[in-house]
């Protein structure tokens, strides 16, 4: 459960509070507050004096409940996240891979009002046989570019070793599906006052993608951001099945804003634009997309990267789709 404690409380009082009911103390927006686990449903009669208000749950889906806050939403740069107006088109290659690659893409994003370059330096890749990404250089490139143009950086950790230089150069740290487990990448992130973006694992029901952002949360970092980007079925034809269901629910269920990246989802650059707007008709918070100045000479994904082209239709086409569904392109 959680307590919203008091303004003024007795400090031995909630010590007591802390040993018996294992509660975590923090402060979340305004609010001062303690966390337990869901197993506790009410508040026993010797604490009541702590208590300003608290709210129980069924399961420890807490603080991205809807019913404790109803959004929660946050600045990055001149956008809002969250809002439940605006989407954000976050767009860069899979990998940064040279300078002239990383700066020709986000001059091109840049060009059609693009605000938020992605791009990873740390790839979590299936083989140790394959490109690993350029590490720390590849994250100061994208620094670069991104400052370059006047862009939001996001990239990804891929463990915790790297973490405290991602949270120093990129303004959203990614973690990606293989690591939406890692306990070291999410008590860090807790721990920072940095937008994190979760992506889901592929084997991860809703359930344990959402308690992966709880320990981001309960750590004191209440800036986070879901994504779906796709899960593992019986189907083989495309790379991962994207979970619209699933977005639907946190939507209806969860405070936390939602992005969809329908680039690892599909697999294939063919699907992309489709997916893209089946998903901003839903109303997400964000769409994270895979775009290469030449998808087919990609050291990583190069079957999903749209090219130059194909994603500045699919902006248009989003931008004439905005006022229809009630957004705004960001
Ligand atoms: C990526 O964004 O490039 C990536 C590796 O994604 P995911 O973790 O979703 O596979
Ligand atoms: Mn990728």
């Amino acid at each position: 459960m959680i307590v919203v404690l008091n303004e003024t409380v007795d400090p031995a009082l909630l010590q007591r509070f802390q040993i018996s009911c294992n509660a975590r103390v923090l402060v979340d927006g305004q609010r001062r507050i303690a966390v337990t686990g869901s197993s506790v449903t009410e508040l026993p009669v010797e604490f009541k004096s702590l208590e300003k208000e608290s709210f129980a749950f069924k399961s420890d889906i807490q603080l991205a409940d809807s019913t404790y806050v109803r959004r929660r939403q946050f600045r990055i740069g001149d956008a809002t996240i969250g809002d439940g107006k605006s989407t954000v088109v976050i767009a860069g290659p899979c990998s940064a891979e040279s300078r002239e690659q990383v700066f020709r893409t986000a001059q091109h994003l840049h060009g059609l009002g693009v605000r938020f370059l992605r791009g990873g330096a740390f790839k979590p890749r299936t083989s140790p046989y394959t490109f690993q990404g350029l590490g720390v250089d590849g994250l100061e490139l994208l620094r670069e570019a991104a400052d370059h143009f006047g862009m939001q950086l996001i990239s990804e950790a891929r463990d915790a070793s790297h973490i405290d230089a991602v949270i120093e150069q990129a303004d959203i740290i990614q973690v990606g599906a293989k690591a939406m487990y890692d306990q070291g990448i999410l008590r860090a992130l807790g721990a920072c006052a940095k937008p994190v973006l979760l992506k889901r694992h592929f084997g991860a029901t809703l359930q344990e993608f959402v308690q992966g952002a709880e320990f981001v949360l309960s750590g004191g970092n209440g800036n986070v951001i879901l994504c779906e980007r796709g899960i593992r079925s019986f189907e083989t034809k495309t790379r991962f099945t994207l979970d619209l269901c699933g977005v639907a629910f946190i939507k209806e269920h969860l405070n936390l804003p939602i992005f969809v990246d329908p680039s690892h989802a599909m697999g294939y650059a063919y699907g992309v634009p489709d997916l893209s707007r089946a998903a901003f008709a839903m109303g997400v918070d964000g769409l994270l997309i895979e775009v290469h100045p030449e998808p087919a000479r990609a050291l990583s994904d190069a079957s999903q990267q749209l090219d130059f082209n194909e994603f500045s239709d699919l902006y248009q086409t989003l931008e004439q789709l905005a006022p229809a569904v009630g957004r705004v392109l960001r």
